[in-house]
């Protein structure tokens, strides 16, 4: 019996670990393949790196605080493309692609060949979903690449959810790329989220909720005043400067706001608001609920705009106690929104990530009062560049627009009216670009068709590239003095350049399979989605020219 009875222990014991070994080898299998339920991508419009440490102390424990102290941190990450506008950073994040090869080479541009202009997500094929109001006329037909979501969607033979939350039409709509089960946009003409005949016949039953409860008035009903006492502000300078921009009905740029009598003529106020974050954040949530986000085992993927931040920094510039307020109320926003993913996805879960589609500079007047290099641009050096050219050649306005269009600092040529007339591109760019290096707060005008033997720093040099695309990129690239700013931002502030206060942007990641923790090491805007794609086994966006942040997926010392 024993003889018989020890083999038959040993043979239970090899089947055993057998299946033991079995058991393992399906668990790494697993998780070659495994993914979070919900990837959420989180872009904060017009936020400087640091924006995170500058109001850290007045942060609460659950926002910026949590990311900081439960994510991973990108300290370095930059924009590594000219210009540094809306459009191309949330189309950047979400591809890993440039304006050279994705096509969207600014918020506006000038289509070379036609010179007409274009809006970056304008589309006359299709028609508005939600609304009567042009505002849903758009689509993402103008972006030649496909975006990290499309590729999970790829991934899962279109499984996969894919969803984009913005006020901003074109930062709902470019994230989610070509094949998005949906994107939705605030229309100021009914206050209601809407989207495209692209995407669907009819707002999903959801939506038409959501519309229906007015949130919108009911944040503004009690008008805008500061979270905290006027005194606790201590990061900006005093109220009421001369330097901030006017919100339109208000005399003085001053606490508090009464924006639900302004809201009444003009729904669009919200988004000049810390509002409009809340409001977008809410609507996110109710997409989750809608479109029942990771509830089944495909990942799925939303992909939110705050966009307040911009408009609120546009109007008031970064030193103003509006813009602290709205970083503390986001702040409040995003506590809230985590708190709910945990409750609806589960903690650890998901994935999220945080990062900015570009920064800002300080306010001219600001910087000017502290006695920092700044000023304006002469706003007449369109016409007096179009009547040096017409002297030259006898041709009337041959540069077709401000250097300032879509913030893209470039000059852009009338090529079918220099067809036409026989005339010598070589002759007219040395014209420009000798007029143009001669103006006050101009650093560089550059030949993009000289850029590689032009002796400038190798890495503003590259960006300029990478930003330029030959189809719709004016040929002369404008790069601004630092701290000079075009006429428009004379109040307030603006964007665009190469400098760190432009380029320079949080990137933070947290959840699903991250360790806490942070690199000083410099990576780019093109990084994301490759780092996205590699964490959830998937190939990378079909544009893309980033690398994956090892230190993030934490596959390198494997
Ligand atoms: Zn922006
Ligand atoms: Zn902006």
């Amino acid at each position: 019996m024993k003889k018989l009875f020890l083999p038959l222990i040993s043979l239970l014991l090899t089947s055993l670990s057998c299946i033991n070994a079995f058991a393992q080898r399906k668990t790494v299998t697993n998780d070659k393949t495994e993914r979070p339920r919900l990837v959420v991508g989180i872009v904060v419009d017009q936020m400087r790196w640091d924006y995170l440490y500058r109001f850290y102390d007045k942060y609460g424990k659950g926002g910026f605080k949590r990311l900081l102290n439960q994510g991973f941190s990108c300290e370095n990450t930059f924009i590594n493309y000219l210009p540094s506008a809306t459009a191309v950073g949330h189309t950047t994040v979400y591809t890993g692609s440039v304006p050279s090869i994705s096509g969207i080479a600014g918020n506006e541009w000038v289509d070379q060949l036609t010179g007409r202009s274009w809006y970056c997500t304008e589309d006359t094929l299709v028609q508005s979903v939600g609304s009567k109001s042009a505002a849903g006329k758009m689509s993402p037909r103008n972006l030649l690449v496909s975006t990290i979501t499309d590729e999970l969607r790829l991934a899962t033979n279109f499984r996969s959810k894919a969803v984009g939350v913005s006020i901003k039409d074109r930062a709902a709509i470019l994230p989610v790329g070509h094949s998005a089960t949906g994107a939705f946009w605030f229309d100021e003409s009914n206050g209601h989220f809407v989207t495209s005949s692209y995407y669907m016949k009819e707002l999903p039953e959801w939506v038409n909720q959501f519309n229906k409860k007015d949130a919108a008035q009911k944040m503004v009903a009690g008008g805008w005043k500061t979270l905290n006492p006027l005194n606790t502000y201590t990061q900006s300078t005093e109220d009421n400067e001369a330097w901030e921009g006017l919100m339109r009905g208000k005399k003085t740029p001053e606490f508090p706001y009464d924006i639900a009598s302004l809201y009444k003529d003009r729904k669009g106020i919200i988004r000049q608001t810390p509002f409009g974050n809340t409001l977008t954040l809410q609507f996110a949530e109710a997409a989750i609920d809608g479109y029942e986000l990771g509830e089944d085992k495909d990942t799925d993927f939303l992909t939110i705009n705050c966009a307040s931040t911009d408009y609120v920094g546009h109007m008031f510039g970064g030193n103003s106690i509006e813009v602290e307020d709205t970083y503390l109320r986001l702040d409040k926003d995003l506590e809230l929104f985590f708190n709910s993913l945990d409750k609806k996805i589960g903690n650890g879960q998901y994935l999220v990530f945080l990062t900015a589609d570009h920064g800002s500079a300080h306010a001219q007047g600001f910087m000017a009062e502290n006695k920092f290099p700044t000023g304006f641009w002469d706003t007449d050096m369109l016409k007096s560049l179009n009547d040096l050219l017409a002297k030259q050649t006898g041709v009337s306005n041959l540069v077709l627009t401000d250097v300032t269009i879509g913030a893209c600092y470039q000059v852009n040529f009338d090529f079918k009216k220099m067809d036409a007339n026989h005339l010598s591109l070589d002759s007219i760019k040395i014209s420009t670009l000798n007029f143009l290096r001669k103006q006050e707060g101009i650093l560089y005008a550059v030949d993009m068709d000289q850029v590689a033997g032009a002796p400038i720093p190798s890495r503003i040099k590259e960006w300029m590239i990478n930003g330029y695309n030959y189809k719709r990129s004016g040929i002369i690239q404008v790069i601004p003095q630092t701290g000079w700013m075009p006429e428009y931002s004379r109040k307030g502030t603006t964007h665009g350049g190469w400098n760190p206060y432009d380029t320079h942007i949080p990137l933070v990641f947290m959840g699903w399979k991250i360790k806490p923790g942070s690199t000083n090491r410099t990576v780019y805007m093109t990084d994301i989605a490759p780092t996205v794609a590699a964490m959830l086994h998937i190939q990378m966006p079909s544009g893309s020219i980033g690398d994956v942040i090892t230190e993030v997926t934490g596959k390198s010392s494997n």
